[in-house]
């Protein structure tokens, strides 16, 4: 099954996407985490990435695009995936299903968690990252057993600078310019599906897998 996860930053993608992963056997690919992966290891197209990042720009689509869709060809990838924080915009949606269409594949289903404001905001204020592992937890919903020390490694957890309140407001504002027109995008291809972003971790999960049982996609 090839996934996409549409909604704000705080809607919960990360999480779903990982317990996903797990339930389809299929890789998660976060696109925050790929692009920092090949600025890492300094690839050709990771250095043009860099030179974007250093001046505070946004990646360009068509940089972005090939770094996705680079992944997306690796092996693992190769009998579905979930992408998260893909695409952003229409023309990132519009360059990704031809670039899938060359391969003759397309995305089966693009899941919306629309999220109120509210909830993003209590989200993303309380949420800690792992230093090394990258895994994620939040101050009130899912703490880790020693305050700011990750249970998985022993690493510190960090809070990243735009999970602060002020960067929030104006990652909302950044969020909200595309949202509709990606959301119109693939509700016009007919693989829509809109979940509330506001439910907690596990009855959104049940949602979604009611859903894909309800469409005979498990
Ligand atoms: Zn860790």
């Amino acid at each position: 099954m090839r996934l996409v996860l549409l909604g704000p930053p705080g809607a919960g993608k990360g999480t779903q996407a990982v317990v996903l992963s797990e339930k389809l056997k299929i890789p998660h690919i976060s696109t925050g985490d790929i692009l920092r992966e090949a600025v890492r290891a300094s690839s050709d197209i990771g250095k043009k990435a860099k030179s974007y990042m250093d001046k505070g720009e946004l990646v360009p689509d068509n940089i972005v695009t090939q770094i996705v869709v680079e992944r997306l060809a690796k092996d693992d990838a190769l009998k579905g995936f979930i992408l998260d924080g893909y695409p952003r915009t229409k023309s990132q949606a519009e360059s990704l299903s031809s670039a899938l269409g060359l391969r003759g594949i397309k995305i089966d289903r693009a899941l919306y968690l629309k999220t109120s404001v509210s909830t993003i905001i209590a989200r993303l204020s309380g949420r800690r990252i792992c230093s090394k592992c990258n895994a994620i937890y939040h101050t009130k919903n899912s703490p880790p057993k020693k305050a700011g020390v990750c249970d998985k490694c022993a690493s510190g957890l960090y809070q990243r600078d735009d999970d602060k309140e002020g960067p929030i407001e104006k990652r909302l504002e950044v969020y909200n310019k595309t949202e509709g027109e990606v959301v119109n995008f693939y509700k016009d291809e007919g693989i829509l599906k809109e979940f509330s972003g506001d439910m907690d971790v596990q009855e959104l999960y049940r949602s979604l897998i009611i859903a894909f049982k309800e469409e005979a996609l498990l």
